[in-house]
Order: structure tokens, then sequence, then C-alpha cells
């Protein structure tokens, strides 16, 4: 589309996300040269604050996130590229008011990002359709929640198809445009040494945390009506589930990539209302401390009792010819005890130990947060004479990714890239590889229905755990029934 000119349209362009994510990841690829020279972005709101104002807005959210490497001259370059136009979605004039703004659409590359509610996705892209706005290349970014089971998913996928092919609709999980998960595929599918490996002859079992220490906030309307395993579950841990567990694709291409997600969704093995005792645990944060201050407990923040979930922890397992067999157990919660995004490969035992109990099993510990690294944990022989034979240490072998951030120049700490950089840079390319297809959507949503309808058929309720531990015993129960533990509880 290069004789196009390229016009980035960010919906909801003062809110939330917007200012704390979306402007500064778009700021910082213009300051390194990736946005093209004659793009423009037009920041679309209902506030009607003028350009003027809302630059200045988007000046300062720049400023406090990435004020140490952004330079005047590249901030006011970037500054001169936007224009805000207020525009309210309730009103039928919006396409046309926006098409006066952009221009002739022929001559256009236009990709918009939806930062507003689902519930706005139908009209506003009634709104492009209508003004003739959506027709290729055009495409469309559109973030979480896409639904709250499968039916309401179906609902906004089928307003938003309307008028966005599938192939130019982009649905991001930020966690997909993180450093450490796009390593995943290379480390798996670059290397020789492990994929002889990955499968449940070698590996024990597979463990994936996400851990929040921060509580609902401000976001408990949102949250009350989602829960753990809707917000966090459905999408962020079963995408990396996926990287993990993916056969081969047979190319670096998107639908091969997703041919592959699609197929590990759809083996996941049901939990019903015969199961889901054993294999899920739910949890609730009540009183306690978590994140440095006092927590007053979920139910009393919200001031009325709840059914909502802030903790959720499966063992789940992928019934296929490599995996059938190997526990996979994930969680995700709020107010727990640290900030951690981590994956642990623990491999099985040796068959046979000349070494005694020393030797350990091997471990591969992929970790996002709080910093991305992996590494791998091997036997190796204590250095140094002994008088009874060799003894064995377990070495950690890291692939330290700082070098992956380190764009800093003059002697400037190293910048951590927000996700968002990436995947808004491939929308702008048109690459969707990294971004959501509808029918894995559906496949997540498919199983994490028959999860909360086992919940519902057996009335299981969240257990209150207090706010800084790791969730309610029932979660330690779902590995230590198998005889393991969560790697560093
Ligand atoms: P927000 O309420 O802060 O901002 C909403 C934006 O939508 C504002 O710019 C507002 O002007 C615009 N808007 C609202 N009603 C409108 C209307 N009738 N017509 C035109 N514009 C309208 O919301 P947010 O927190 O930035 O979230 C945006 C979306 O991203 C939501 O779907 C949210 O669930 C999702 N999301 C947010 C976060 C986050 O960290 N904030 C994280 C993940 C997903």
């Amino acid at each position: 589309n290069g004789a196009r000119q390229q016009v980035f349209v960010l919906v909801g362009g003062t809110g939330d996300l917007a200012m704390r994510m979306l402007w500064p990841s778009l700021a910082m690829l213009d300051q390194e040269g990736f946005l093209s020279d004659n793009l423009r972005i037009i920041s679309v709101a209902r506030e009607d604050c003028g350009t003027e104002v809302c630059v200045d807005r988007i000046g300062n959210a720049v400023t406090s996130r990435f004020g140490e490497w952004t330079t005047p001259e590249a901030l006011s370059r970037f500054r001169k590229r936007i224009v805000h136009v207020a525009l309210d979605a309730a009103h039928d004039d919006w396409g046309s008011k926006l098409k006066a703004e952009l221009g002739d659409p022929d001559t256009l590359d236009i990709v918009f990002f939806l930062s507003v509610s689902p519930s706005l996705f139908k009209p506003i892209c009634e709104h492009i359709e209508k003004a003739g706005l959506n027709k290729a290349p055009n495409r469309v970014i559109i973030e979480k929640p896409i639904g709250r089971d499968l039916a309401t998913s179906k609902v906004i996928n089928d307003s938003v198809a309307h008028a966005f092919a599938e192939d130019r609709t982009f649905r991001i999980d930020h966690y997909l445009g993180k450093e450490t998960v796009q390593n995943l595929i290379a480390l798996r599918f670059g290397n020789m040494v492990f994929e002889p490996l990955w499968n449940s002859q070698s590996i024990d079992h597979i463990q994936i945390t996400i851990a929040e220490t921060v509580g609902v906030a401000d976001r408990l309307g949102y949250y009350d009506e989602y829960g753990a395993i809707r917000d966090m579950l459905q999408n962020h841990l079963l995408q990396l589930l996926c990287l993990l567990a993916m056969e081969p694709p047979s190319a670096l291409t998107s639908d091969a990539l997703r041919d592959e997600k699609v197929k590990v969704l759809r083996s996941l093995k049901a939990i019903t209302a015969e199961n889901v005792l054993t294999n899920t645990a739910r949890g609730q944060y009540g009183p306690g401390f978590a994140d440095g201050h006092p927590v007053a407990g979920y139910e009393a923040e919200k001031g009325s009792p709840s059914n909502t979930e802030t903790f959720v922890a499966i063992k789940a397992e992928i019934a296929n010819w490599r995996w059938a067999g190997t526990p996979i157990y994930m969680r995700t919660g709020k107010c727990l005890p640290s900030r951690t995004t981590e994956i642990v490969i623990q491999f099985k035992p040796l068959p046979h130990s000349i070494f005694g109990p020393e030797a350990q099993a091997n471990r591969l510990l992929i970790r996002l947060q709080p910093e991305e690294d992996i590494s791998l944990t091997l036997m190796n022989k204590a250095p140094g004479l002994t008088s009874e034979g060799v003894h064995l240490q377990p070495l950690d072998l890291s692939l330290s990714l700082i070098k992956a951030f380190d764009d800093s120049k003059d002697g400037k700490p190293p910048r951590r890239r927000i996700a968002y950089e990436r995947l808004i840079l491939d929308a702008l390319n048109g690459n969707n590889a990294q971004f959501v297809r509808r029918d894995e959507v559906e496949a997540a949503w498919t199983w994490v229905d028959g999860i909360i309808k086992a919940w519902h058929d057996k009335d299981m309720k969240p257990q209150k755990y207090p706010a800084g531990t790791f969730g309610p015993v029932s979660a330690f129960s779902l590995i230590e029934r198998d005889n393991g533990r969560m790697w560093n509880d």
C-alpha cells in the first residue's frame, strides 16, 4: 500500500489505555523511525477538548512514561502528526465527520484502533462502514474483552465482521507482543535441542503463573462481571499455553501459526461437573496485605457480597499424542504476593541416577515479569575436591534478555518496550500473525464456558484467601495431589 497515505485512527484517544500504553507506543515507534514520514494520526473521542489540549495531554503521557528516552525534537515531530476530532458514537454523523477530516478514502491506508468499550464496536463499525471507510486495505484493531462467553463473543465478532473481513481484523492480546513470548517460538523452532524433548515422554508437567499484586481498584464494575477466568485465563494464559504446546507450524506465516494454536485449544480436555472439583480452584481475596498496602477484601471494596473469583487455578490436559498425560497447572489472580508471570517446563527425573537423590530434574524457566529471562537449570559437578566422590549442584544457564531491550544510547538505562509497540507496528504493516484469529477466541471460550458451567452445576463458589497469599488452599492441592508443587512457592 505504498502509494496510499497511512492514517492511524485511535478511537478512544483520550481514554486510560490510550494514554498509558498506546500514545507512548506510537511516540516511541516514531522516534525510532518506524512510522512512515507521511503517517497521520487522528485521535477520536467523545471529549471535545480540541487538538491543542489533546496533544498536550498526549505529550505529558509520553514524557511521564518515557521522559528519559524522548528528545524534544522527536516529540515535537510526533505531536505535529496528531489531530483530535470530537465524535460521539451515538451520533449519526460520526462517519461523515471523520471522513471529512480524513479526505478521499481511495487514497488512504487506514488502521483503526478501537480503544473503547466493546459495546461501542457495533455502532462504530457501522459508522465506519456507512462512510465507506472499511474497504481494503483498511483494517481494525480491537482489544479484549471480546465477550464474556462464546455467545456474546460471537455477537461482538459478527458486528466487527460486517465491516471488516477476518484477515483485516486484528484482535490484540498484548501478551503476544512481549519479547519473551515471541522468543518462545524462536527457542522451540530455532533450536534442535528442545523439540525432541518437548513432549510427555520427557516433560513431567508445565506450570504457568500470571500473578498480580494489585486488587481490582477502580475496575470493579467491569471486573465483577468477568472475574479471573474471563479476564485473564480465557485470553492471556491460554495464548501462552498455545505457543508452548503447539506443533511446529509449516511456516512463520500468520495462518500457519494460528492453525497450530487453535488445534491446541480444541485439544484441551473438557472440564465438566464430574472432574471440576479436582481440576480447578476458585478464590476471592479477603482482608490482608498486598502491594505494600492493607487490603480490606474484595467484598468490602465492592460493598456487597460477590461470587466473582479474583483467583483461578486449573489443572489442564491437552489430549493429543504429544501431551496426553502431562498436567498443565495454570493460575492467575489479584492481590497475590508478587508480580510474576512465568512458565516452568519441568522435565522428568533421570530414569536412573548414578548420583543418588542429588540429581534434580532439569527445569526450563521462562519469565516474563518482573524481568524477562529464560533459564535452564542443569546439573553440574560441584567444583573442587571431596573425599566422598562426585557431588552435583544445580546451575542456571541464563539467556539474559536484557540486551533485547537495550536500545538506549548515551549511557541511559535500557528502555523497556511496551508490548503494544510491536503489535501496533505489525498492524501498520498489515502483519496479523501475532493477533488472535476468531476461531481461537471461540475455541478458548468453548473450553472456558464448560468450566464456568461446571462451577455453576456444582455450586462451586470462590473460597476466600487472605490478600497477599497465593490463593486458596484448594489451589495448592491441584499440584500436591500429583506429588508436585509450584516451583517457587
Ligand atoms: P476509558 O473509559 O478510559 O476510555 C474510553 C474512551 O472511549 C474515551 O476516549 C472516551 O472518549 C471514548 N468514548 C466513550 N464513550 C464514547 C462514545 N459514546 N462515543 C465516542 N467515544 C466514546 O476506557 P479504557 O480504560 O481506555 O479502555 C478502553 C477499552 O480497552 C475497553 O474496552 C477496556 O475494557 C479495554 N482495556 C483497557 C485496559 C486498560 O488498562 N485501561 C486494559 C485492557 C483492555
